[in-house]
């Protein structure tokens, strides 16, 4: 069963986001299979972002995920190509580039605000799933 992880960063929280980009997913027929809220810590935000650390926005992204203004909600979805159409479902990392109907092209206009945040591949699936809920077996 094909599994992704789907976050709702900080903005996506303060704005009151959260609950549409669930009825999103769910409305598609994906089944939501684990849910936390949280602040991650600069170690999780910096080794779930490691393949950007050489870029210029680094820090202000690391420190946006983790300086507690608001929490992250974290989530697995799973049904069939969830990892793909997750994505499709938040538009592109530039807002300005989402189409209409997507999350990011529905609420947003800044790429470092773009509110969610859907692993790309199946390994980054697995990689984030695994940094996000723990060990073997919590979900
Ligand atoms: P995400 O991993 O959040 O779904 P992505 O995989 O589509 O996004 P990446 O290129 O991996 O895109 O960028 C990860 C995140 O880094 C983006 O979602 C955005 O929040 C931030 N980001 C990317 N480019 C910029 C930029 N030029 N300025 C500020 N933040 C950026």
């Amino acid at each position: 069963k094909e599994r992704t992880f789907i976050a709702v960063k900080p903005d996506g929280v303060q704005r009151g986001l959260v609950s549409d980009i669930i009825k999103r997913f769910e409305q598609r027929g994906y089944k939501l299979v684990g849910l936390k809220l949280l602040v991650p810590s600069k170690e999780l935000a910096n080794e779930h972002y490691a393949d950007l650390s050489s870029k210029p926005f680094f820090r202000g992204l690391v420190d946006y995920m983790t300086n507690g203004k608001a929490p992250v909600i974290g989530m697995v979805w799973e049904g069939p190509s969830v990892i793909k159409q997750g994505r499709v479902m938040l538009g592109a990392t530039d807002p300005r580039a989402a189409g209409p109907g997507t999350i990011r092209g529905d609420y947003c206009l800044s790429i470092g605000r773009n509110i969610c945040h859907g692993s790309d591949s199946a390994e980054s699936a697995e990689k984030e799933i695994g940094l996000w809920f723990g060990g073997k077996g919590e979900i």
